[in-house]
C-alpha cells in the first residue's frame, strides 16, 4: 500500500524555492491503479519526481506498506524498488546494443526469464523480430514500447508512469493497459497523463489536479457519474461516448492562490469561490469545491 499525506514539494537552488505540489493526498492500495489527470503545468510530474526523490520536499510524507520512503534507512533499499518511465525515456536505450542485450542486463547476473518478455511484448503488440534490433533500427512507436516493456519486465513494487501512451496507437495502447491490468497484481501504479481516457479506462480511483492542488478524487465511477468539482466535468466530458461528440471546447486559465484555481473559467462563481477553497470529503470521494453541490443546481 502506498500512501501519500499532505504533500508538498517544489523546485530549488541557492537563489530560492518554488513550491509547485501542494498539500497533496493519495492511497493507493496493493492491487490497485491510481490515475492522475490535469493539464500541463498541474504538478503531475512533480509528484512523480518528488516520489523518486528527486525534488525538495518541503511537507509531508509517502508511506510504503506504512514505513516512510524518505528515512534514511530506507532510503536506498526503496529506490531500487521504484522505476519512473518519464516522458522522454526513449534515451535509455543504448544505440550500440540489441534490444534483447539490453533486456537481459535488466536482469542483472539472475536467470533471462525468456517467459516474461513475451508477456510484456504480446501485450505491446511487439513481434519477436525487435528482439534483434538495435534502437537506431526502429520506429519512435516500437523504442516507446520497448522501453514500456523492460519498466515491466523489472516488477518494481512502484512503478510511475509519465504520459506512457503519448505517441501509442490505438491497438497499442489497449494492449498496455491489459498490461497494467496484469502487472497491477503485484505492483503500485500512478499512472498520470493528460489524456483522460485511458487514465478512465484502467485506474480504480482518480486524482484531479490543477496548480499544483488537488481538486477532487474517487473511485472512477463516482467521477465520470457524479462529479463533484466543475473542473472535473469538465475533463471527463472528453470521455468519448456518443453524446460526448462535437462538444465546444473551453480553454483554461488559472486563478491565484487567493481564489478557487478554477475560478476564471467556472460557469458556478459566487463571492464564496473568492477564498482559498479546503479539501472536502464525502465518505471515499474527496473534492474541493466550496459551492458542491449548490453548483449543480445553477
Ligand atoms: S469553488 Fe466556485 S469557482 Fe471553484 S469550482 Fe466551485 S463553484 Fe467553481
Amino acid at each position: 500500500m502506498l500512501q501519500i499525506s499532505n504533500l508538498s514539494s517544489g523546485y530549488g537552488d541557492k537563489s530560492g524555492y518554488t513550491e509547485v505540489l501542494k498539500n497533496f493526498d493519495l492511497l493507493l492500495e496493493d492491487g490497485e491503479i491510481a490515475g492522475i489527470v490535469g493539464e500541463s503545468g498541474s504538478g503531475k510530474t512533480t509528484l512523480l519526481r518528488t516520489i523518486m526523490g528527486e525534488l525538495y520536499r518541503s511537507d509531508g510524507d509517502i508511506l510504503h506498506n506504512g514505513k516512510s520512503i524518505f528515512s534514511r534507512e530506507l532510503y536506498s533499499e526503496f529506490k531500487s524498488k521504484r522505476i519512473l518511465v518519464r516522458q522522454d525515456s526513449l534515451n535509455i536505450l543504448k544505440p550500440k546494443y540489441s534490444v534483447e542485450f539490453q533486456l537481459k542486463k535488466l536482469y542483472k547476473g539472475g536467470k533471462y526469464l525468456r517467459e516474461d518478455v513475451d508477456w510484456a511484448f504480446m501485450h505491446l503488440n511487439l513481434s519477436q523480430d525487435v528482439l534483434e534490433k538495435l534502437p537506431a533500427q526502429l520506429s519512435d512507436g516500437t523504442r516507446h514500447r520497448v522501453v514500456l516493456a523492460m519498466a515491466a519486465i523489472m516488477k518494481p513494487e512502484i512503478l510511475l508512469l509519465d504520459e506512457p501512451t503519448t505517441g501509442l496507437d490505438s491497438s497499442s495502447i489497449l494492449g498496455f493497459l491489459n498490461l497494467l491490468r496484469d502487472l497491477s497484481k503485484s505492483t503500485s501504479i500512478i499512472f498520470v497523463s493528460s489524456d483522460v481516457v485511458p487514465v478512465f479506462q484502467v485506474c480504480h480511483r482518480i486524482y484531479v489536479m490543477k496548480n499544483g492542488m488537488l481538486l477532487e478524487d474517487g473511485n472512477w465511477e463516482n467521477l465520470i457519474n457524479r462529479p463533484y468539482h466543475p473542473y472535473t466535468m469538465d475533463l471527463v466530458r472528453y470521455v468519448p461516448s456518443m453524446e460526448n461528440r462535437n462538444l465546444k471546447y473551453n480553454p483554461t486559465d488559472n486563478g491565484e492562490d487567493s481564489e478557487c484555481v478554477f475560478f476564471r473559467n467556472c460557469d458556478h462563481i459566487s463571492d464564496q469561490c473568492r477564498t482559498i477553497i479546503p479539501y472536502k470529503k464525502n465518505g471515499d470521494h474527496g473534492y474541493r469545491c466550496i459551492r458542491y453541490p449548490e453548483w449543480t443546481h445553477d
